[in-house]
């Protein structure tokens, strides 16, 4: 069994006439925490999209642990299950309390019962320190606890790989560090993790692998002190002092 849990190969999406993608490989092996870093709209959320097939690629080939995505007889629904993904902006069934937002997609979707479920979502809303908020209403959690819900939520759904995509970057400055906390803790306990983010330090301490886009491809990748800390190429470096 390989041990590469997200291969990506020769990925491009357009959208219309307008090329979003033009070619990205991407590898995320288990265990590893890969970020991807680039300017506003260098392609970074079109490919997380791509990789849980919110969007359909254009060209190229996505598998994910084993399953093709790209394979026009998948079970999409099957395969999608396997990837856990948290958003920007907080993505909670507003009319549901912190349980029930746990529980619904393991009863619909995994088929668990009420018992296990509730188990499931109570160890994993743990995790994420917010044990206490079982009962709560989305609306009266911070940005951050919802965020950290979110995360629990996906985690509830035994994902080969989480995917990221800035999840951070609608807080308010001092709920950042919480959500971060929780990444960071996810990725020591192994997880397989896929990161949009502006978060350069979290990047620098956490990433395996750092991928730097611009303009549809990945121009620069490596080792964070490599591409955040020695960038090679002049559109990473003057993207870092933009943002650093
Ligand atoms: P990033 O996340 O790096 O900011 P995006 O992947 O969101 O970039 O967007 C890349 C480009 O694709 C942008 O020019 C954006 O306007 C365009 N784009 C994204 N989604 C769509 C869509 N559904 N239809 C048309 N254009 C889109
Ligand atoms: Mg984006």
């Amino acid at each position: 069994m390989s041990d590469v849990v997200v291969e990506i190969t020769g990925l491009k999406k357009s959208f219309g006439s307008l090329e979003v993608l033009k070619g990205i490989d991407v590898r995320v092996e288990r265990g590893d925490v890969v970020c991807v870093i680039g300017p506003s709209g260098s392609g970074k959320s079109t490919l997380l999209r791509c990789v849980n097939l919110l969007e359909e690629p254009t060209a190229g080939r996505i598998v994910v642990d084993g399953t093709e995505l790209t394979d026009p007889d998948v079970d999409i629904d099957a395969a999608r299950t396997r990837i856990g993904m948290v958003f920007q902006g907080f993505n909670l069934f507003s009319h549901l309390n912190v349980l029930n937002n746990l529980t619904v997609a393991q009863r619909k979707v995994l088929k668990r019962d009420a018992a296990q479920a509730e188990e499931i979502a109570r160890r994993n809303l743990a995790r994420v320190g917010l044990s206490e908020k079982i009962d709560a209403m989305p609306a009266q959690l911070s940005g951050g606890q919802q965020q950290r819900v979110a995360i629990a939520r996906a985690l509830s759904m035994d994902p080969d790989v989480m995917l990221f995509d800035e999840p951070t970057s609608a807080l308010d400055p001092e709920l950042v560090g919480d959500v971060l906390g929780v990444m960071r803790q996810l990725a020591d306990e192994g997880m397989t993790m896929l990161v949009v983010t502006h978060e350069m330090q979290f990047a620098r301490e956490v990433a395996d692998r750092v991928l730097f886009m611009d303009g549809g491809h990945v121009v620069e990748e490596g080792p964070a002190e490599q591409v955040i800390g020695a960038p090679r190429h002049e559109r990473t470096r003057s993207f870092l002092s933009r943002v650093l």
